[in-house]
């Protein structure tokens, strides 16, 4: 599904990305972990392009990732990103927030549109806030309504970067159960966070990432019960 190929990515002088191979399946749950500066954003931002990378390929159900123009901004909407800061257009309405995509974007009716962003807000719990404005929703309703615009483009994949880093502890859950059930209806996701209890629930491979390499995979089992190296197992020690 997304496919990323030998990946170098610099700034200046600074390498951030060195090789990094990553394949992610149809229906995959891919939790990222590792330290900060580890390149888990930089990774996520190259497999939609919003970085271009220095060398090696992204694909995207085994078409590479255009370097720009109108190709690009299809195949980009058929990722969907949740970041930290949750990015809402502040002077529109909820409901417009997860319309506008979709109308200007793929071309809906109105009404179409509108139906379809109603039915996600239900989905993920705020059905009432759609007319309200991103400022009198608290941060996970305003996470909630973030993943509800992605998701109004039908994205073929997920990037979440980690989206519940900004909120209260009390409205963590609230935002980490949306992505669980996203999950369990098997939409593919790439998912960098802290949460742990998270990438336990929902993660079919847990990726560690150190200086820019990708140091270890594995099932959520085995990596947090037996990480195999001591990057790993040191990060291990400071999180859990
Ligand atoms: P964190 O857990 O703190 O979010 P991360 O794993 O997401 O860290 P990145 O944000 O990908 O790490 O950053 C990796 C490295 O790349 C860091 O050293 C960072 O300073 C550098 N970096 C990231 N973006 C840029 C940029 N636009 N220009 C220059 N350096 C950058
Ligand atoms: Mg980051």
């Amino acid at each position: 599904m997304v496919e990323a190929r030998a990946i170098n990515k610099s700034f200046g002088a600074v390498r951030v990305l060195t090789d990094v191979d990553l394949t992610v399946a149809a229906g995959e749950v891919v939790v990222l972990i590792g330290p900060s500066g580890a390149g888990k954003s930089t990774l996520c931002r190259c497999l939609n392009r919003l970085e271009n990378v220095d060398s090696g390929v992204v694909l995207l159900d085994g078409e590479e990732l255009p370097a720009e123009g109108r190709a690009l901004a299809r195949l980009r909407t058929e990722v969907g990103m949740v970041f930290q800061q949750f990015n809402l257009f502040a002077h529109k309405t909820v409901l417009q927030n997860v319309t506008l995509g979709p109308t200007r974007v793929k071309g809906l009716s109105a009404a179409d549109a509108e139906h379809r962003a109603r039915e996600l807000l239900d989905r993920v719990g705020i059905a009432d806030k759609a007319d309200h404005y991103p400022a009198q929703l608290s941060g996970g309703q305003q996470q909630r309504a973030a993943i509800a615009r992605a998701l109004a483009m039908q994205p073929k994949v997920m990037l979440f970067d980690e989206p519940t880093s900004a909120l209260d502890p009390e409205m963590v859950n609230e935002v980490l159960d949306v992505m669980v059930d996203l999950a369990r209806e098997g939409m593919t996701m790439v998912v960098v966070t802290h949460e742990m209890g998270f990438a336990r629930r929902a993660a079919d491979r847990v990726v560690f990432m150190a200086d820019g390499q990708i140091v270890e995979v594995g099932t959520p089992d085995t990596f947090f019960t037996a990480p195999t190296t001591d990057r790993a197992r040191d990060f291990l020690s400071k999180v859990l």
